[in-house]
């Protein structure tokens, strides 16, 4: 079963009389452990679709089912509950707040789940290694170079060991080095099995990942499709060489 299943989504905003469409029948699955990057230009859709995707926003027609639940169905606060767990968010301008150290910002989502504060420091501390900043673990945002603050969010973002990470934009503040690295940091969490999907208007970016969902008027244009498959994955563990399936 897929982690993310949309059906025939669509989302249509009112603005007096004018219908904006901002998607228009998107069907799509995203599975356990992909990397694939949503792409399009300025105005395509892919904010709009990574809001859908991620249950921070709801879709006008048609249906999302996330970790095999059906959204449409879940109560408020059950949406919360699945946002908080089960979905991590990187988004372009970081969001990191100013008056808290960095440890506190990546704390900040476990305080909403219950758990205790040393657990909660030990967690952080941890999220903290893994993007290579625990050293910078007391430091205000404003402390911090743009790339550092991006670290510290995506940290935040993986601490209660989500299902499945959003990032909108996640390199678009950053200069071309320091986004590589940011970059380079996805490939390395995603080859660690983790579930991520980076949003982006910049075609070089979406080419470091294996699977790209092109979107064009809230259409999806294209799709590409670099993944092994599974027999292939196997062999690729096993250390045989593999040729990638086009
Ligand atoms: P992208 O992220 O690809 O730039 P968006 O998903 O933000 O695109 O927007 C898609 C379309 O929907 C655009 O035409 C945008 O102006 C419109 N749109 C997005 N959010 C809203 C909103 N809250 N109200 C009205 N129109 C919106
Ligand atoms: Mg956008």
């Amino acid at each position: 079963m897929p982690l993310v299943e949309l059906r025939n989504v669509s989302k249509i905003y009112r603005l007096g009389e004018e219908e904006i469409r901002a998607l228009d029948d998107v069907t799509l699955d995203i599975g356990e452990g992909e990397f694939i990057s949503i792409i399009g230009p300025s105005g395509s859709g892919k904010s709009t679709l990574m809001h859908i995707l991620g249950c921070l926003d709801s879709p006008t027609q048609g249906t999302i089912r996330l970790d095999g639940v059906m959204i449409e169905k879940a109560s408020p606060r059950q949406l919360a509950a699945m946002r908080n767990r089960k979905i991590g968010f990187v988004f372009q301008f970081f969001n990191l707040l100013p008056k808290l150290n960095v440890v506190q910002n990546v704390e900040l989502p476990m305080i909403y789940s219950g758990i205790s504060g040393k657990e909660r420091r030990q967690r952080a501390m941890a999220a903290l290694e893994a993007v290579d900043l625990a050293n910078r673990a007391k430091h205000r945002p404003s402390q911090l170079s743009g790339g550092q603050q991006q670290r510290a969010a995506i940290a935040r973002a993986l601490v209660n060991r989500p299902r499945i990470i959003f990032a909108d934009e996640p390199t678009g503040n950053l200069d071309s080095h320091t986004g590589d690295a940011i970059l380079s940091l996805f490939r390395k969490l995603s080859q660690e099995g983790r579930t991520i999907v980076l949003v982006t208007h910049d075609p070089e970016i979406a080419a470091v990942t294996p699977r790209r969902i092109e979107l064009r008027d809230g259409r999806i244009a294209a799709k590409v499709d670099l993944t092994l498959t599974g027999l292939d994955r196997r062999a690729a563990s096993a250390g045989t060489a593999v040729v990638a399936q086009p």
